[in-house]
């Protein structure tokens, strides 16, 4: 059988959108449920990719596309290229994910000298005819015929000047075809060819230009930024024309079937009068709110209004709609899930359980955990806000709030994100080339642009504030000013941006940390009671505990023991014990330590109430804390009384050439047994301490960087000799356990055994990566983000954790481990604990719990319960 390459609308439905790409899955879907869509097909992105991959079109595919030119002409009742009646068609691309103006879209195909007078004659309205023939010349010069757009631009900039009008809608006819003849002078002089008057060439042409974006460099970024992968490329729609610009009863907009920044149940959009698409979208021309088209065509609102619920109720979803409306006549363009602010997708997915839409399981899937970042996001601080100097009030793209100095360019505001500065890229209005850098900067301020121009729809997307369409602005990128009024700023200066509310304020305003409750907290409740997975946080302070907590930690899976040596007064101890030369000058520092770190622990199981903690014991190699400089060498020495050649011998002594694979984890407590001590007994008298308070305390002493049995055998007999003394001395008794942190493969391999000593496992996988994938974790960032571009692997394995390697590593250890103990408690406390991909994978795996940072708490949450339920 001859392969399928091309799909009639009528031929596809809302489940081919592998295939027919989210555009021209759900062309076909509403084509079949009798929503109004010009007709059309579908080519499939399996011809781009074989079109990528061979650099030319499969056999079959030309005369599947003739067949449905045919086909379509016939429907409609026109001709390609005919000189009274000739189709003109749009062609698009449309992927499976959505990709917003990443790849490349071309309007009024068809036309040419011959099918532009026809289309005067047709319409009755010639300045309609000339003013499609040269946007369709502008587009195709610019994504077929690699033309820059701004020679364009410059033509109708000209034009505009020689009559001294400002919108492009008060040049007439004539005026519109001296743009013509002008244009097709820029592509001759740019491009070296004639603009092909033939339409099939035109329409093949147009279609490799699409299928080529699928790898421009914006859309591999985009990619790359959104983690998607696995795609075959982009489907490409070739629909009949419906024209916005065909006067004042014609028109074209961009709608939402809720409000997509706050989630309420709100129709909300924009549109334009006599305009096309990119009108709308590229911000050109600021657009008027969707409820004023009520008061200019209410029959055609209401029906659009209706058409809202109809897909709505049918895809069970917020929608994304296009429509355009010719003389009257409306027309959807596209619809598809949109996308919204994690602020509004909460809402929403609370809204329709409600509603009866959807089920309490839906709803929580509709939440991307990675987006919960957004919530979580800072607010300006109210006091602050009633003295601060409002300079601006533009559009309330992308929430959040935020305070950085002003940059005007993509590229600077990379350079400073680079070298750690907080910038605001500010911008007249933004352009897909401009992606990076708003991904590099805290926030993005526009002059123009709606609610749906790119800067709000791609910030939204990253979660980034934004405010757009500020049109008390002008931003200068040449020269580098951004005017308001009689205030003029420079880069470097500041501003804070709330992207909630859309004011732009001068200076820096303090900020305050985000509070949850409401539509979050049903959601993360539904989350709770699907979940399987535990979650704990790693925090080693009274006040992570605290903040964790309140995120809805159920423990501590990890509290660092050695952050606390670096505090205040601690590091001379600390540095005290390590250059002691004898046993007995290490016992009178750690003496001095074991105050201390108990102080530290009755904080944390105080805040912790009877919630499990598990304390690690040192972990770094030693001479992370000695001093390196000459400075801190003299003044310790001082401190010390010690001659300075002693304490930089004893630096010298400790350099170690792989300090990651060296005298560190367990191996210290092993060579310096009194080091465990001290910290064993730190932790068992602040627990007696803390119970004796009639508190609960649940204390899981961590071995770390065991490799063989025997080590963790050795620290353990160490723990518990000191555990009974401290209970006996302190007349209590308290209920501990005694586990290994997994993160040397060996340990890994041989977790049977271990298993025999451990009554806990938990998964280091910072290391765990590190030495399983043989890459350090200080140094591989150099080259991981080329690995990564070149996709060797899909996404930094120290991020998103590498399940079919450092994953196996872990399922192996809990197979083997439980044989032995089959109730041996698992978890994770590598940084992967709060990235939702390896989430799924720990409970796929049967880890009892993740651990991550406080912030990530409620992300791990979401991710855990996701994972429950796409289980089943
Ligand atoms: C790990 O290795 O994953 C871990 C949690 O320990 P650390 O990052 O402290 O080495
Ligand atoms: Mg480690």
């Amino acid at each position: 059988m001859v392969k399928k390459y091309v799909y009639f609308f009528s031929e596809g439905d809302k489940s081919m959108k592998e295939l027919l790409g989210g555009k021209g899955a759900n062309l076909a879907e509403m084509t079949n449920i009798g929503i109004p869509v010009p007709s059309g097909f579908t080519i499939t992105t399996e011809s781009c990719a074989y079109f990528s991959h061979e650099k030319n079109w499969p056999a079959e595919l030309e005369e599947q596309i003739k067949k449905n030119v045919e086909k379509l002409e016939n429907e409609m009742d026109v001709k390609f290229g005919d000189a009274k009646n000739p189709l003109l068609v749009s062609v698009r691309s449309g992927a499976a994910a959505s990709m917003p103006g990443m790849m490349d879209t071309i309007l009024n195909l068809g036309m040419n000298d011959e099918t532009v007078v026809a289309m005067a004659a047709k319409t009755g309205n010639e300045r309609f005819a000339w003013d499609s023939y040269r946007r369709f010349i502008q587009m195709f010069g610019d994504v077929v015929m690699e033309v820059e757009r701004r020679s364009f631009e410059k033509v109708l900039e000209n034009a505009k000047e020689t009559k001294g009008v400002n919108y492009d809608t008060e040049l007439d006819a004539s005026d519109m075809k001296k743009v013509v003849a002008k244009y097709k002078e820029v592509v001759k002089k740019h491009a070296g060819k004639d603009f092909p008057q033939k339409p099939w060439d035109q329409l093949k042409l147009s279609i490799n230009a699409v299928f080529n974006s699928w790898n421009n460099e914006r859309a591999i970024t985009y990619r790359k930024l959104n983690n998607i992968h696995g795609l075959l490329g982009t489907a490409v729609n070739i629909q009949s024309m419906v024209f916005g610009n065909m006067g004042e009863t014609s028109g074209t907009g961009v709608c939402f079937s809720r409000d997509p920044a706050t989630g309420k149940n709100e129709f909300y959009g924009e549109y334009l009068m006599n305009a096309q698409g990119e009108d709308v979208v590229a911000g050109i021309r600021t657009p008027l709110h969707i409820s004023d088209l009520n008061k200019k065509m209410p029959k055609q609102y209401a029906e659009l209004v209706a058409i809202r619920e109809k897909l709505e109720k049918h895809y069970k979803d917020m929608q994304d709609m296009e429509f355009t409306i010719q003389e009257g006549k409306l027309y959807m363009l596209q619809t598809r899930n949109g996308k919204r602010t994690t602020h509004a997708a909460v809402k929403i997915a609370v809204d329709m359980v409600k509603e009866k839409l959807i089920d309490e399981k839906t709803a929580v899937l509709r939440v991307s955990p990675d987006g919960l970042d957004q919530l979580l996001h800072k607010t300006i601080d109210p006091i602050a806000r009633k003295r601060a100097k409002l300079l601006a009030k533009g559009l309330p793209a992308s929430p959040g709030s935020v305070v950085g100095s002003i940059v005007f360019n993509a590229e600077r505001a990379e350079e400073a994100a680079a070298k750690g500065e907080k910038v605001i890229l500010v911008r007249t209005e933004t352009s897909p080339e401009d992606i990076k850098g708003m991904n590099a900067a805290q926030g993005i301020l526009t002059a123009r642009g709606g609610m749906t121009s790119h800067a709000a729809v791609v910030a939204r997307g990253m979660g980034k504030c934004c405010v757009s369409g500020c049109s008390d602005i002008k931003v200068k990128e040449d020269e580098k000013k951004l005017i308001i009024q009689d205030v003029i700023l420079k880069e470097g200066d500041f501003l804070t941006l709330d992207g909630s509310t859309g004011e732009v304020f001068d200076g820096k305003i303090p900020l305050v940390d985000p509070e949850m409750s409401g539509d979050f907290a049903i959601i993360m409740k539904w989350a709770d009671g699907f979940r399987r997975l535990k979650v704990r946080t790693n925090a080693d302070t009274p006040h992570d505990s605290k903040v964790a907590r309140g995120f809805g930690a159920e423990g501590i899976g990890l509290c660092r023991t050695e952050h606390m040596f670096f505090e205040g007064d601690r590091i001379k101890a600390v540095r005290e014990m390590i250059v002691a030369e004898t046993l007995e000058g290490r016992k009178k520092a750690l003496s001095k330590l074991l105050p201390m770190q108990r102080g530290d622990f009755v904080g944390i199981f105080t805040e912790m109430k009877g919630l499990p903690v598990t304390i690690r014991l040192l972990d770094p190699p030693l001479h992370e804390f000695l001093p390196n400089t000459p400075e801190d060498q003299e003044e310790l020495a001082k401190e010390m009384n010690v001659p300075v050649e002693k304490i930089k011998s004893k630096v010298e002594e400790l350099h170690e050439f792989n300090p990651m694979l060296g005298h560190r984890g367990c191996r210290l407590g092993i060579i310096f047994p009194e080091i465990s001590e001290m910290q064993a007994r730190a932790i068992f008298e602040a627990a007696a301490e803390v119970k004796k308070k009639g508190i609960d305390v649940i204390p899981e002493v961590m071995v770390p960087l065991v490799g063989i049995v025997k080590e963790l055998k050795l620290q353990k007999d160490l723990i518990i000799k000191v555990a009974e003394e401290v209970m006996k001395e302190r007349n209590i008794k308290i209920e501990y356990t005694i586990g290994t942190m997994i993160e040397v493969p060996r340990a890994a391999i041989t977790a049977d055994e271990i298993a025999t000593e451990a009554d806990f496992f938990s998964f280091g996988t910072n290391d765990l990566t590190q030495m399983g994938l043989g890459l350090s974790r200080d140094d591989a960032g150099k080259f991981l983000g080329k690995y990564v571009d070149l996709g060797i692997y899909k996404r930094d394995p120290f991020q998103a954790l590498d399940q079919e390697g450092v994953g196996e590593l872990m399922r192996i250890a809990v197979e083997k481990g439980r044989k032995v103990k089959p109730k041996l408690k698992c978890g994770i406390c590598g940084e992967h604990g709060g990235e939702p991909s390896s989430v799924e994978f720990c409970h796929r795996i049967g880890l009892d719990y993740v651990s991550c940072s406080p912030y990530r708490v409620p992300i791990a949450r979401l991710a855990a319960a996701q994972a429950a339920i796409r289980e089943k």
